[in-house]
């Protein structure tokens, strides 16, 4: 008999354009898991709410956004690609685990902590909460693998704890799940002015963005933030000339990378021209996913398939989990 594929959940809000961070630091992570894994990844629009209540520009980012993961690699006849407001059954999770879940332990998140200092004027209950809807993301779909950022431990934890009780009150429902990823570090991808990391939400040109065009992405590159170079040999690198080093790693040939690396030791390192062949090398890179994308985003009907199909198959999983949660909870009356 076939055995029983670990089930995989991951998610990515609808909060802006994808980037180079979320492409190597989730994304490729995500396409590789597909083949050996029954994967589940979604568009967590219910969790950009808690931040960006504005929902103007929403339908427009959802749907680009499942573009971008498709043309970034996730293959929707190899994993269920959904988007998270079409399985009412999530919410349904959360409500339930909402009773098991504290105040005391919400109010103590890191991330909750983080966002009530960046939005002091807009403390919503969902931001304390985001955690248990995170968890009912997971335990919808029995999910034990989830591949989440260093940032993310946190709500794991919190996740395997109110899968614990849930199991210790009602009986076992739950697998526990842990956060997993290939070994090694995952790359976290910093701005180009070294100031902090790439996001969607924040500081635009020192991102690079899968929509990027040739001439945007030789700019900013261009820009970047550099010094007058070393003085000393095989000095320590500055945050934001190691970000261009682990940029030029990942999209240009390894002897590209070791002859920047040699000049950078022997103090003879011309960061104008590391900047050019970076930008060459990145234009080669995002190029052809871009046009990728921006084919799907053209094709509607397809689209809509995708994301109908998703909804249906990410449904159909959610819908047996929360009828056990009923049985076992005994919210079942006639
Ligand atoms: P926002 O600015 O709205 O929070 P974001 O760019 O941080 O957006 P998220 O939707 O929060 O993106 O995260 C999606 C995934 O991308 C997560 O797994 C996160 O760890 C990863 N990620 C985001 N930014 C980076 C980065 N610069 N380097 C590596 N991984 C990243
Ligand atoms: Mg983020």
């Amino acid at each position: 008999m076939e055995k029983k594929k670990d089930i995989v959940l991951s998610g990515i809000r609808p909060t802006g354009f994808a980037h180079l961070g979320n492409y190597f630091g989730a994304i490729r992570n995500w396409v590789r898991m597909q083949d050996e894994f029954d994967c589940y990844y979604f568009v967590a629009d219910w969790h950009s709410l808690t931040t960006h209540p504005d929902t103007k520009e929403l339908k427009q980012s959802v749907v680009r956004l499942v573009a971008e993961l498709i043309g970034s690699g996730l293959d929707p006849e190899k994993c269920v690609l959904y988007i998270q407001s079409d399985v009412p059954e999530i919410a349904e999770l959360y409500l339930l685990l909402n009773t098991l879940s504290y105040t005391g332990e919400l109010e103590k998140t890191v991330t909750f902590k983080d966002k009530v200092r960046q939005n002091p004027n807009n403390v919503n209950a969902g931001l304390l909460t985001y955690p248990v809807l995170q968890a009912a993301d997971i335990l919808v779909h029995r999910a034990v693998k989830v591949p989440v950022g260093k940032d993310q431990e946190q709500h794991i934890e919190m996740t395997r704890n109110f899968a614990e009780r849930f199991n210790y009150r009602y009986g076992n429902v739950f697998p526990v799940p842990y956060g997993f990823n290939y070994g090694g570090d995952l790359t976290k991808i910093m701005s180009l002015d070294g100031s902090g990391k790439m996001s969607k939400s924040e500081n635009h040109m020192n991102t690079l963005y899968l929509a990027d065009d040739d001439e945007m992405i030789r700019k900013k590159i261009m820009k970047a933030k550099t010094d007058s170079g070393p003085t000393e040999p095989n000095s320590a690198k500055p945050v934001y000339i190691e970000g261009l080093f682990t940029l030029m790693t990942i999209v240009s040939a390894p002897d590209t990378t070791k002859k920047f690396e040699t000049d950078f030791n022997n103090c003879m390192i011309r960061y104008g021209d590391m900047k050019k062949q970076l930008a060459e090398d990145m234009v080669k890179f995002i190029t052809p996913i871009r046009e990728k994308i921006s084919e799907l985003q053209h094709d509607e009907k397809y689209m809509k398939n995708v994301m109908q199909e998703g909804a249906t198959k990410a449904r159909t999983s959610a819908k047996a989990t929360l009828q056990l949660v009923r049985d076992a909870m005994g919210l079942k009356y006639y």
